[in-house]
């Protein structure tokens, strides 16, 4: 464990005064980067250290997957091992998995999953509503929206018209579809997301010996990003504390984005109220940005309105100062989305690691032109949506099916074997274009890589261990990660952080989101949006929009009303209409038969998949033996090296020089750089 003088050092007198504050309730109110769950990790650490607690009896928990990943992490680097740190939800689903047989004993349930969608089918059909997939998931979020508002069917209406919701059919209809959901999904012996919760609550609620028995083994707790708590998991919380005060809540209300969903900045802010005791801290020092990220943040939410406004703190950066940030207007998408392909390349290039970089959307759908985009130049990226890695369609398939692989005993390297096993489900060689099939690739891909790692860190790796260490990691909902670019939606990157974020698709419509016009309470929301956007910068930040969705389309879209006095007066922006001085490339050919080239794959081979390859099979065979060591040697996976398509356009080019290996897309000045000597030197057969 960290000693105490050091693990109060990297802290500021505010930080340290949450840190150090006696046990009891604490309540840290800040607003992005100031360092909150920073003072949160080092509080249990604090307190572990002091003997206040052990480890073992402290719960900590956020909203995402991704962000209990990242406080184990940061736990973990303190010194402290033993503490939970979980999402809600599963923690929820481990409490219930242990009290369960007590509270209702007999026949164990299901996680619903996927077969949600298919009982709000049925219970749309009963009601006479549409079943198309839209339709279906509009309804599955009133379904949610009501538990987690713990809103029952027969209060549905009432509810929806005192929050002024867009109902997605006549709210009577709604509460037909909510009660046939439930009738149906009990009778399956099925629970959703929200039961867990809620049954987590009525089981300590309800069953005095339940809760004791917990509140023995649970002393201390702390939430993170609590300005997103919804009523349900407020209840599950109160659940767990019972008579007890011990807990540490931190949050910036100014970045609620979840009240769509039912999430309320309101117990954070009443927190002071509810706990009079509470120790208080304000933080307002930005360690994240530069002082030219900070300000643009501070402008964002200046002009912000509502109660959450109320709370906000002009926040003051730490870093040094670094580049402005920069807008930039675009005739159609797909020239903004090749600008940015061209400047994350750029930016890898002068040495940023592509885990460092993101592109930020408002809704997942707009991800795809970007993906295109990084594709064709090259670029490895990684598509985060909602889902958990271990929930994905493709990683449940590809666990069935190594776990069926293990039990027949296959001999043989264990990555060679993963990857076999996974060619079965459709892991090819190369990456397909284009959106989910993309996401799936990458996903089959990590499995290889987790395999590829766990060789190289336990003696004896079999695909029996393989399967055990991905059912862990499972239970610990701690995805395998993926180096590259990430893509991920505004919601998703909440609480994270990197080098350069690009935030695109800044027009009306998109940001604020159609449905939220005319209503101030959900523009207000987008703008909270943004500003959780443009903080998730350190330095590099990027923002755009395009003024027609297709090329040579018509032009009709305007850039987002958050961005009017924000965009600096000399930009060509703030004039009237800008060209985009970018110019469309040249259409490739493929070389064999001079056919226009459309793919990623085909266009960095230079001629048609179904052409004829000349490539020289044995010099294929030395690359690959040689990225294979160059990736091991820099803990990367092998795609990061070069992509199979690179190392197949070297095999059939083989380019005699700088100016021929450059040549191919996908070798740039960084992998020039660390690769270009390698390469030639085996291409001309001196290795
Ligand atoms: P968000 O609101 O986005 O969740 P946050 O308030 O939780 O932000 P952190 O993620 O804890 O902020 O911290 C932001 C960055 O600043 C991190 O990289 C963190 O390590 C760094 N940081 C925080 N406090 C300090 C400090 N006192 N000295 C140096 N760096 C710090
Ligand atoms: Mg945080």
């Amino acid at each position: 464990m960290l000693r105490m003088d050091r693990l109060l050092e990297g802290l500021d007198p505010e930080q340290r005064a949450a840190v150090e504050a006696p046990r009891g309730p604490v309540c840290v109110l800040a607003g992005a980067g100031t360092g909150k769950t920073r003072t949160i990790t080092h509080r249990i650490a604090y307190l572990v250290q002091r003997g206040h607690v052990s480890a073992g009896q402290v719960l900590a928990v956020t909203f995402t997957a991704r962000a209990a990943g990242e406080m184990r992490t940061r736990l973990r680097a303190l010194g402290v091992h033993g503490a939970q740190a979980r999402t809600f939800h599963a923690a929820a689903l481990r409490q219930l998995r242990y009290f369960w047989p007590r509270v209702v004993g007999g026949e164990q349930w299901q996680l619903i999953d996927r077969n949600k969608l298919r009982l709000v089918a049925q219970a749309a059909n009963r009601a006479g509503l549409s079943t198309e997939s839209d339709s279906l998931r509009d309804l599955a979020g009133e379904i949610e929206w009501s538990k987690a508002s713990l809103v029952a069917p027969e209060d549905y209406p009432a509810a929806a018209a005192r929050t002024s919701r867009d109902t997605p059919a006549p709210a009577e209809q709604v509460v037909q579809v909510y009660r046939t959901y439930e009738e149906l999904k009990n009778q399956a012996q099925l629970l959703d997301f929200d039961d867990l919760l809620l049954h987590t609550a009525a089981a300590l609620e309800e069953h005095g010996e339940v809760a004791e028995e917990f509140r023995d083994r649970y002393r201390c707790f702390v939430v993170d990003e609590y300005q997103d708590v919804t009523p349900l998991q407020q209840r599950v919380l109160d659940a767990w504390l019972g008579e007890r005060d011990d807990l540490t809540v931190v949050g910036d209300a100014n970045q609620t984005i979840y009240s769509f969903a039912g999430a309320s900045p309101r117990p954070l802010l009443d927190f002071p109220r509810r706990f009079p005791a509470a120790a208080v801290v304000r933080l307002e020092r930005d360690y994240r940005s530069t002082p030219q990220v900070v300000e643009l943040a501070n402008d964002v939410i200046k002009s912000a309105r509502g109660r959450p406004a109320g709370s906000r703190l002009r926040l003051i950066g730490q870093r040094p100062d670094g580049p402005k940030p920069t807008f930039t207007e675009f005739d159609d998408e797909s020239l903004e989305a090749a600008a940015v392909a061209q400047r994350v390349k750029a930016l890898l290039d002068e040495g940023v690691a592509a885990s460092e970089i993101a592109v930020l959307y408002r809704v997942n759908a707009q991800s795809e032109v970007f993906e295109q985009a990084l594709a064709e130049v090259g670029v490895p990226y990684q598509v985060r949506g909602g889902e958990r890695f271990f929930q994905r369609a493709e990683v449940r398939q590809a666990m069935v099916a190594l776990r069926s692989a293990a039990a027949h005993e296959p001999t043989g390297e264990l990555p060679k074997v993963v990857r076999e096993v996974l060619a079965g489900i459709g892991l090819t060689d190369e990456p397909p274009a284009g959106g989910s099939a993309r996401e799936k690739w990458e996903s089959l891909l990590a499995l290889v890589e987790l395999a590829e790692e766990l060789v190289t860190t336990v003696d004896g790796a079999d695909l029996p261990k393989f399967v055990t260490e991905l059912e862990l990691r499972a239970e610990a909902q701690h995805p395998p990660t993926v180096e590259g670019v990430t893509l991920a939606s505004l919601h998703a990157a909440k609480g994270l952080e990197w080098d350069a974020v690009f935030l695109v698709g800044l027009v009306e419509g998109t940001l604020p989101i159609q449905h939220a016009d005319g209503d101030e309470a959900a523009v207000e929301e987008e703008r909270r949006l943004l500003y959780v956007g443009v903080t998730r910068a350190r330095v590099h930040l990027w923002l755009s929009w395009a003024l027609a969705r297709a090329a040579g389309g018509r032009r009709y879209r305007r850039r987002s009303r958050f961005l009017y006095g924000l965009v600096p007066e000399d930009h060509p922006a703030s004039r009237a209409v800008k060209r985009e001085p970018l110019q469309r490339k040249p259409k490739p050919q493929c070389r064999v038969c001079g056919s226009a080239l459309v793919d990623a794959r085909s266009i960095k081979l230079s001629r048609c998949a179904s052409c004829p390859s000349d490539v020289d099979e044995e010099l294929l065979a030395k690359l690959r033996a040689w990225r294979a060591d160059r990736a091991r040697e820099l803990k990367v996976p092998a795609y990061v090296v070069f992509t199979d398509a690179t190392l197949v356009a070297i095999a059939e080019q083989r380019p005699e020089d700088v100016a021929g290996l450059v040549a191919i897309s996908g070798i740039g000045a960084s992998k020039l750089d660390r690769f270009g000597d390698d390469v030639l030197s085996l291409v001309r057969g001196e290795r």
